[in-house]
């Protein structure tokens, strides 16, 4: 599981400082699917690169199994990151490598032996549906297959939090499905923690556990999917129940 706590990011300093995320408190449980949604600007790919460790925190916490990664010294992030596993909006694999050497890189760095690398490959690429692509090369590739190789790479260190920053945008509404479908399984099988980043109020929907609206920086609002459509109040649920039908 993840918690963040009390999590502040400034950027800049004195005067022409701006803090883009204040005081945020968010709690994702292994095997839960928060969707994080908020206006152009709220702060959902900052609050993605704090998750992550490319940014630090100003303040504040972010407790991955127990231990809080936002002060942990510069050689320890490294081990840490880790635990995250990060998915793009452009799967962002590299041209040149095939989907197996795109999923095996991470592996690679970490210096996992090749018989231990391939069959981690090969079970992240049977898990996805991806077997007979293993050898093909990102530009043979649909974005459907594209993202669910990213999601492979993303996975290869065995990570206890996902973490999606927009990584079905810009996807047709039948892979955007399947994507999350994927999504959902990995969940459950893998015991995830998925912190999922979008604009896409019918990917809410279907993809989510619970939701938080980010706004200006703030949680605006933030319960179970249940509890924001029952709520007459909420304006996320407001915007999710019209399309329920
Ligand atoms: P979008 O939906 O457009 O992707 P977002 O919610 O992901 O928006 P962020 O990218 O987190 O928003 O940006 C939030 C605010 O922080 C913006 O006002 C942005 O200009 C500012 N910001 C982001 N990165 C930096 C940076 N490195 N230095 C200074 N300001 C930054
Ligand atoms: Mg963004």
């Amino acid at each position: 599981m993840i918690s963040l706590k009390n999590l502040t990011k400034v950027y800049g300093q004195g005067e022409e400082s701006i803090k883009v995320l204040d005081n945020l408190d968010i709690d994702v449980a292994a095997g839960e699917i928060l969707a994080v949604v908020g206006p152009s600007g709220a702060g959902k790919s900052t609050l993605a690169q704090c998750i992550n460790l490319l940014e630090r925190p100003t303040s504040g916490q972010i407790i991955v199994n127990g231990e809080d990664l936002a002060r942990l010294p510069e050689r320890k992030l490294r081990v840490a990151r880790r635990r995250i596993g990060t998915i793009f909006q452009s799967a962002s694999l590299l041209s040149r490598r095939t989907a197996a050497e795109n999923i095996a890189l991470p592996l690679q760095y970490l210096g996992v032996t090749p018989a231990e690398t391939k069959s981690r490959v090969g079970e992240l690429l049977e898990r996805e549906g991806l077997s007979h692509r293993a050898t093909h090369y990102p530009f043979e590739l649909s974005g459907g297959q594209l993202q669910r190789v990213g999601i492979a790479r993303a996975l290869a260190l065995r990570p206890a939090v996902l973490l999606s920053d927009e990584a079905t945008s810009g996807l047709d509404p039948e892979t955007t499905r399947s994507v999350v479908a994927l999504l959902r399984e990995l969940r459950d099988d893998l015991d995830l923690a998925v912190v999922f980043i979008t604009h896409e109020m019918d990917t809410v929907l279907h993809v989510a556990d619970s939701a938080a609206r980010l706004h200006a920086g703030r949680i605006a609002e933030q319960g179970s999917l249940l509890e924001l459509l029952t709520d007459h109040d909420s304006v996320l649920g407001r915007a999710l129940q019209p399309r329920l039908a």
